[in-house]
């Protein structure tokens, strides 16, 4: 991101993180993506160190336990961190725990920020957010099924979930459970704490994704919930704030996920034009064949053109706008615009790019997944062109701003 965004404090810390990547992240990322006990011991490791260089947790500030400087400075950094998959993980700030992080220091009260916030920025836990169920579409939450009875001082809840993300291994769930029924579409779910050794919660299995099951934090998980008690006071924010709190987790959410993607695409392509410039065939390197050449010129504008619409957005948030239209407007494109760039230059690499001697193969499975979660594609594009279409009736038209 250029300098009119990003003041030069938060790009000089960038730069560290930067370094940090090329030293320790970079060269390591064969050996954690192995996922056995080594990789988890190496990990540890590279997390001490990046505490130790005072890179720790950058999603939340100082009086959460992390070194975070606001929005715009986590937006900058994720640029960077985002150019390898391990990275957020090395850092402390990996999703889900990132933004139940950001939930938790927003709405927990000072006993829910002690008990669950200070030792998950600490690293000591895991978390996961539960969500989607597998019976209705997650698109619309309006459907969710899982419920939360008060009986007394309890919470008693039932319910089933899956894509549960790094539930195997985790120490406590945020639940979004419909707490009443009767109430407005929009006010009938309560977001409620639950830690995961309590009776009645259930980690049924890792679901395989793509070929891949995962462990520990890179699972997504089904989860069942039955008959689970725990204390009112587990409530996070006020009873029926769910959907408020969770549209709190994803808007400025989708902005971070973007910006690792940036970091992803230009990873990418950087690949696809130094192998395009070295490898040879038919008289010739691979940069003189024009398809090739289309590739990078394409990728070249999709992606300064993603960066453009993060900016825009971005600083829109940053003066307090919510940005709607402009936050789902760039999640849908920069998702098209990450799995095409990786697809060609997987494709500029031939065999090779589906080997794990590039990063290419793993950075293609993560970003498949970009244009589902944080809302399908068709959802953003339908609550960009419905936006649009009312302020057109409305009389006041779209001016481009
Ligand atoms: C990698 C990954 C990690 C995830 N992690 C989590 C997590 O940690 N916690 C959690 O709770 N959930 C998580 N999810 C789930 C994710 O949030 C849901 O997959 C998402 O909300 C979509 O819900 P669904 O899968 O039920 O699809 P559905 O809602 O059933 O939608 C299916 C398809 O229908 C189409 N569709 C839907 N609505 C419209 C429309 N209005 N117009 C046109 N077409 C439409 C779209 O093509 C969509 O892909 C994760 C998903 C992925 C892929």
């Amino acid at each position: 991101m250029t300098n009119s965004l990003f003041s030069p404090e938060y790009l000089d810390a960038r730069g560290r993180y930067r370094a940090f990547m090329d030293e320790h992240v970079y060269p390591n990322e064969a050996a954690i993506g192995r996922e056995d006990a080594a990789a988890l011991a190496l990990v540890e490791e590279l997390r001490g160190r990046a505490r130790e260089a005072r890179l720790w947790a950058p999603h939340v500030p100082p009086e959460a336990g992390g070194t975070g400087l606001g929005f715009l400075y986590y937006a900058c950094l994720n640029e960077e961190i985002g150019r390898s998959t391990y990275a957020q993980l090395v850092f402390g700030c990996q999703a889900p725990d990132a933004g139940n992080a950001e939930i938790l220091h927003l709405f927990g009260t000072d006993e829910q920020k002690d008990r669950f916030l200070r030792p998950l920025v600490a690293g000591e836990v895991r978390s996961f957010f539960s969500m989607t169920e597998p019976e209705v579409a997650g698109s619309d939450p309006t459907l969710l099924r899982t419920r939360a009875v008060r009986e007394g001082d309890e919470w008693v809840i039932d319910g089933h979930k899956w894509f549960s993300s790094g539930a195997d291994g985790a120490a406590f769930a945020v639940v979004f459970a419909i707490s009443d029924p009767n109430a407005e579409p929009h006010r009938r779910g309560t977001m409620i704490l639950v830690p995961a050794d309590a009776p009645g919660v259930e980690v049924v299995r890792a679901v395989p994704v793509m070929g891949h099951v995962g462990r520990g934090w890179s699972t997504h998980c089904e989860v069942r919930y039955t008959g689970v008690r725990v204390p009112v006071a587990n409530t996070l924010g006020a009873e029926g704030d769910a959907f408020r709190i969770a549209q709190k987790r994803l808007g400025p959410g989708r902005i971070h996920h973007v910006m690792r993607w940036l970091g992803q695409m230009q990873r990418a392509f950087e690949l696809m034009c130094r192998y395009a410039n070295e490898r040879e065939a038919f008289g010739g390197p691979l940069a003189g064949k024009q398809t090739v050449q289309n590739w990078v010129a394409d990728s070249a504008a999709e992606i300064q053109a993603c960066r453009l619409l993060t900016m825009d957005a971005a600083r829109k948030i940053d003066e307090g706008s919510e940005a709607r239209v402009e936050v789902s407007l760039l999640k849908f494109y920069a998702a098209r615009v990450l799995c095409d760039v990786i697809d060609r230059a997987i494709q500029v690499h031939g065999a090779r790019g589906l080997t794990d001697e590039t990063p290419l193969a793993v950075m293609s499975l993560m970003a498949r997944g970009a244009r589902i979660y944080d809302g399908p594609d068709e959802v953003h594009r339908m609550v960009v062109a419905r936006r649009i279409l009312r302020s057109f009736s409305d009389g006041a038209g779209w001016t481009f701003s």
